[in-house]
């Protein structure tokens, strides 16, 4: 699509350039010149800093190794060699000069001139000293988190395994001693996350932010105080719908344990480490995913995968990609251990694209692998001549989420998964049933990433919670944003918190995951009734060309236009909860039927 337009954009311009060339000349030509010239350099040193330093990182994500001071030191160094550069004294002042005379350049260049800026923040010459430390002790907590050696009953075990127990077990004291057993890494964690702390807030203060959230927030363009409202509409939105859900599942649960119905719930009772999806928790009749998966391998998910894009229209994925990746469990016996945590990566934000992962043939799997493939399809999609190097990146950073969580939602749809022969033709499902296992996840990450993840942070950063206080705050906003509690007395040495790899690596960002879903169900609900002419609860994508220039077009711009005026011109709507609400209306009125008489634990209102 965009490849048959630009030759035409070309014409005309050139059209239009020879004949104004005759009457009149760009007044701005020459400021504007100047400054393409600086951007195309930095551009050019910018990509050459980042592809040393994500090769570095992918290493020491890779290849885990106690006492590997030969990755460490490089990671190090490379890091430091682009934290100088896009900190540098030379590029703030430059970005900050150029800015001055913006009126008079293109809305590319002053894009990227604030980009500049944005960066210079993570990173600033002028706190060279704090930024050092931080690079280290990022790397130092990363590295305890990774390789740390989960246990149960003194045996070594796998996440993997404690997810698993987590997801099947029945037995409550098996489900107490794995939940224990994940919790344990957070106590080697907690010196480390209060360091972060203080230097990740002196790192941004130094160019003016109040603190690390406010420095985050204002990618979106948003106020620390606007986030939280952003965030605390979203939850309200859709609280009836949790309330119901909370309700349900207190009931489902103490049934499946044959215990009494507690008021709120522990957490070991929930299918998942820190009770984000509870998907589990239903098995939609008909359709036994992890046992038709089960009979595939590994690979056969990758690369169904990628068919399922190619079939849109997208290229398929480039031989690199899988030369270079990490897709699956390390063999036993293997010497070093690897990051566990699935991600995407734009090596040097152009063709150099790859994933790493632990593919299992499983449902968990099957979502994410299609998920991961979202961000791999996105970073191709606007490594395009249009998009400069450092607008390489989502409109905003809940649009990358956004449509790898939508492809996984798609993917999850009876009609695709009659397509990709993983339920038979003619397979009937309760839509109900299938419903609830969606919300599930997509409602209970809500409440968890925009409330419990987003308050915690904020209390972190923007108001120096004290170490001593970690756990317990953590646990109050579990309390409250999600109605969950622990098992039983927590040690005064936990940091559950720091159980959670974005608290301690990517931080201050997990508002992303629950802006994503909200974004990710506005994109499906236009794709199903404005290209597909299907009911969003029963879509198949695949194949579809329609949906591919659809996505195509939302994609391939990335960072450089506006995030809300490129919603607006995609789908013609704001940020909404409402497709949201709407899609999950069906399930909202069984659940209150089937909770009647019931009490509840939750307020009706938050
Ligand atoms: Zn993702």
């Amino acid at each position: 699509m965009k490849k048959l337009i630009i030759p035409i954009i070309i014409i005309i311009a050139l059209f239009s350039c020879t004949k104004k060339e005759e009457v009149e000349t760009n007044p701005n030509e020459k400021i504007q010149n100047e400054v393409q010239t600086y951007l195309d350099k930095y551009n050019t040193d910018f990509q050459k800093l980042l592809a040393a330093s994500a090769e570095a990182e992918w290493q020491a994500n890779t290849k885990i190794m106690p006492g590997d001071t030969i990755t460490e030191k490089l990671v190090t160094e490379t890091g430091e060699a682009f934290t100088n550069f896009t900190g540098s004294n030379e590029n703030i002042e430059a970005a900050k000069k150029y800015l001055q005379s913006k009126d008079k350049l293109s809305d590319l260049q002053v894009r990227q001139l604030n980009v500049i800026l944005y960066m210079a923040g993570g990173n600033p010459a002028s706190a060279k000293e704090i930024v050092a430390e931080k690079i280290k002790a990022e790397l130092k907590q990363t590295q305890n988190l990774y390789g740390y050696s989960f246990t149960i009953n003194g045996k070594e075990v796998t996440t993997n395994k404690i997810d698993d127990i987590l997801f099947t077990s029945k037995d409550l004291n098996e489900r107490l001693e794995a939940w224990e057993s994940s919790k344990k890494v957070g106590i080697g964690l907690k010196d480390g996350l209060e360091n972060l702390q203080s230097l990740r807030n002196k790192t941004v203060q130094s160019l003016g932010f109040d603190n690390y959230i406010a420095y985050q927030a204002s990618e979106y363009g948003y106020s620390t105080d606007e986030l939280r409202k952003v965030c605390n509409d979203m939850i309200k939105d859709l609280w009836p719908l949790y309330r119901e859900l909370h309700t349900w599942a207190r009931y489902t649960m103490a049934k499946k344990y044959n215990k009494k119905v507690p008021d709120l719930i522990p957490a070991h009772w929930l299918p998942n480490r820190w009770g984000q999806e509870w998907n589990k928790l239903v098995n939609v009749e008909g359709v036994d995913l992890d046992k038709a998966l089960g009979k595939k391998s590994a690979e056969w998910i990758v690369t169904k995968g990628e068919e399922f894009y190619v079939s849109m229209g997208f290229s398929p994925l480039p031989k690199s990609f899988y030369e270079k990746s990490s897709l699956y469990p390390l063999p036993e016996g293997t010497p070093y251990k690897k990051n566990n945590h699935a991600s995407a990566w734009h090596m040097n934000n152009a063709e150099d694209v790859r994933s790493l992962m632990s593919v299992e043939p499983n449902t968990k799997w099957w979502g994410t692998t299609l998920h991961e493939l979202g961000h791999i399809y996105y970073y191709m999609e606007y490594s395009n001549p249009d998009v400069p190097i450092i607008l390489r990146g989502g409109a905003n950073r809940a649009y990358h989420e956004g449509i790898g969580t939508m492809i996984g939602l798609a993917s999850m749809q009876l009609p695709f998964l009659e397509e990709v022969g993983l339920v038979e033709k003619g397979t009937e499902v309760d839509e109900i049933q299938m419903l609830l296992s969606e919300a599930l996840d997509y409602v209970v990450v809500v409440p968890w990433g925009a409330g419990v993840m987003t308050e915690f942070e904020y209390e972190l950063y923007a108001n120096n919670l004290p170490k001593d206080q970690f756990n317990a705050k953590w646990w109050e906003l579990k309390k409250k944003y999600q109605g969950i509690i622990p098992p039983n007395e927590r040690p005064d040495e936990s940091c559950d918190a720091c159980s959670k790899t974005h608290i301690n690596n990517d931080a201050a960002q997990y508002y992303d995951y629950a802006m994503s879903t909200i974004l990710l169900f506005q994109f499906h609900d236009y794709i199903a009734k404005n290209i597909l002419k299907q009911d969003p609860h029963a879509t198949n994508y695949w194949g579809n060309k329609e949906v591919g220039k659809f996505l195509h077009n939302l994609l391939s711009p990335g960072a450089s236009v506006d995030w809300k005026e490129h919603l607006q011109a995609s789908i013609g709507s704001d940020m909404s909860a409402k497709p949201m609400v709407d899609y999950f209306a069906p399930l909202y009125e069984w659940l209150k039927k089937e909770n009647e008489g019931r009490t509840y634990a939750l307020p009706e209102t938050l």
